[in-house]
């Protein structure tokens, strides 16, 4: 079997067993998922793991997540085809790619410029052409950009950074793992249209720290 074909058969079955089977049904979030190839983005030596159930190092100390946590987060987000989305902690650029998939328009900040750069390759390389990648303290949000209608934390924060609060338009939704280095309780913040925010806890979670101005 020729390789492309043997992962795409593992991404099926990805799919079947790690995320539908643990309830994300969505159609536009499954068809993404099986769309997006996992292997392109972790390193070489890593390929042949890219559809088990866990997260994989990428380099300088950082990881591409879990599929499942990326496809609960996207779920809790409840983005529409026509949104704005704003990812911190592009990584390996995989969340961000399967949420381009979904979504009109896709920014991602990366603080490490060599994650950034393969990043940008990679999804160049896939033709994903909605997807703007910068390198930069994403606690600070993307100013010239916003508002954005979700905003996805792929780093585990001490607190919900205000800046990124204050770039959610009136109805928007972020997603953000909050706790210490060692756990953190993913959250679904939605700004209501009067202002107000309100949290909701979706589970618990392990994130590499969000290190930044409004971080750690
Ligand atoms: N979404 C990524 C993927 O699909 O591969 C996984 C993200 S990884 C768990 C977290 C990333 O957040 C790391 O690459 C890390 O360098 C980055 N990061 C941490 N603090 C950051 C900040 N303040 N601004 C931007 N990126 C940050």
């Amino acid at each position: 079997m020729n390789n492309n074909l043997h992962y795409d058969e593992k991404r099926r079955e990805m799919v079947e067993t790690q995320i539908i089977n643990r309830g994300i049904t969505q159609p536009d979030i499954i068809n993404s998922m099986l769309e997006v190839p996992r292997h392109d983005f972790v390193p070489k030596e890593l390929q042949p793991f890219a559809y088990e159930d866990n997260p994989l190092p990428i380099g300088d100390n950082q990881t591409i997540s879990q599929p499942y946590i990326v496809a609960l987060m996207i779920h809790a987000l409840a983005a529409t085809s026509s949104d704005k989305v704003l990812e911190i902690g592009t990584g390996s650029g995989y969340a961000a790619a399967v949420l381009s998939r979904l979504v009109n328009e896709v920014y991602t900040i990366e603080r490490l410029d060599t994650l950034a750069r393969s990043a940008q390759r990679v999804i160049k390389k896939l033709g994903y052409d909605n997807i703007k990648i910068k390198v930069g303290d994403g606690t600070k949000g993307w100013p010239e950009a916003s508002p954005f209608d979700c905003i996805l934390v792929s780093a585990g924060a001490p607190v919900v950074p205000e800046t990124l609060s204050n770039q959610l338009v009136p109805g928007g939704r972020m997603v953000i793992p909050v706790g210490d280095n060692f756990s953190q309780d993913l959250m679904k913040i939605e700004k209501r249209l009067d202002g107000h925010l309100i949290c909701t806890y979706i589970t618990a979670v392990r994130f590499v720290p969000l290190i930044g101005e409004e971080g750690w």
